[in-house]
């Protein structure tokens, strides 16, 4: 009894130890953008963890046991906000976390997304850098030690969003203003739109949510050839067939993946946030280009 007595001591100094060894900020992200985010500015001095890992859907996320204990565990939560998180208000009672929460999308200009607020706000990359702004000042208020390391980290990052944003820019001036429009089951490009003047046209009568059906491609073929609309992005659409038809129908080009609300795994497309906008907008000028 004395003997496990000690190990159990032993373990516990042990586990006490490395925490002390190890200074970094436990930070946890609600999803993955922002977690990458809060990696950029955070670098070696943040731990960061997304509840909602990558190719996974932050809308219809439900909270684990385990999440609550990476909550309980953080010593500062990022969150979008504009009512992304539903299922944040009842994970934090139950962690019962008392750790600082930093609202990303802080001092931006919401727009309406079917009578809410749209929290797509990342879509554009203006918004991303009073995302980096907002997550800057929240680290350096939690550790105040490793404030210059932020500020030189979110600096650097602010540069790279820079020359994002503009390549975003001079990639839309490509396309000729007529043809800068897509049909696309995404509700969530809305800021991007805004930002950069590309109109995504929702399927008329088609929901965003459900699978596009046969019965409804006849619609979206009339739809694609009225409005003179150059390429369409469904991804929705799980019979190949149904696209070639409206490709053949129209002569739309039907567009590929276009990343909304999460990042991939490490070997997809868009690991990180300026990989996601870049290949976006690499889709769009593809399927858009005279
Ligand atoms: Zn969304």
């Amino acid at each position: 009894m004395r003997r496990l007595f000690w190990i159990i001591s032993l373990a516990f100094f042990a586990a006490s130890g490395a925490a002390r060894a190890d200074e970094r900020v436990n930070v946890v992200a609600s999803f993955s953008i922002l977690a990458d985010i809060v990696r950029n500015v955070g670098g070696d001095r943040v731990n960061v963890v997304a509840l909602v890992g990558p190719d996974s859907d932050a809308h219809v996320y439900a909270p684990t046991p385990a999440d609550a204990r990476k909550v309980a565990d953080a010593k500062l939560l990022v969150v979008n906000g504009l009512g992304f998180e539903g299922w944040l208000p009842r994970l934090l009672q139950a962690s019962g976390s008392k750790a600082p929460v930093v609202v990303a999308t802080k001092g931006i200009t919401p727009r309406k997304l079917g009578g809410a607020a749209d929290p797509h706000a990342w879509q554009s990359v203006v918004n991303a850098k009073l995302y980096v702004g907002n997550i800057r000042d929240s680290l350096i208020v939690v550790a105040p030690a490793d404030a210059d390391a932020f500020r030189a980290n979110a600096g650097a990052y602010l540069a790279k969003l820079d020359a994002l944003d503009r390549e975003v820019r001079e990639a839309v001036a490509t396309i000729p203003d007529a043809r800068r429009k897509v049909i696309s089951t995404h509700g969530a490009f809305g800021y991007f739109a805004d930002a950069y003047g590309i109109q995504f046209v929702a399927p008329l009568g088609v929901s965003t949510e459900a699978e596009v059906s046969a019965r409804d491609i006849a619609q979206i073929i009339t739809q694609v050839k009225a409005a003179k609309i150059p390429a369409v992005f469904l991804e929705n659409i799980n019979d190949p067939r149904l696209i070639q038809r409206i490709a053949a129908e129209t002569g739309a080009r039907v567009g590929g993946t276009l990343y909304s609300d999460s990042l991939t795994g490490e070997k997809g497309d868009a690991p990180t946030y300026i990989d996601m906008v870049r290949h976006n907008i690499k889709a769009l000028t593809g399927a858009l280009a005279n």
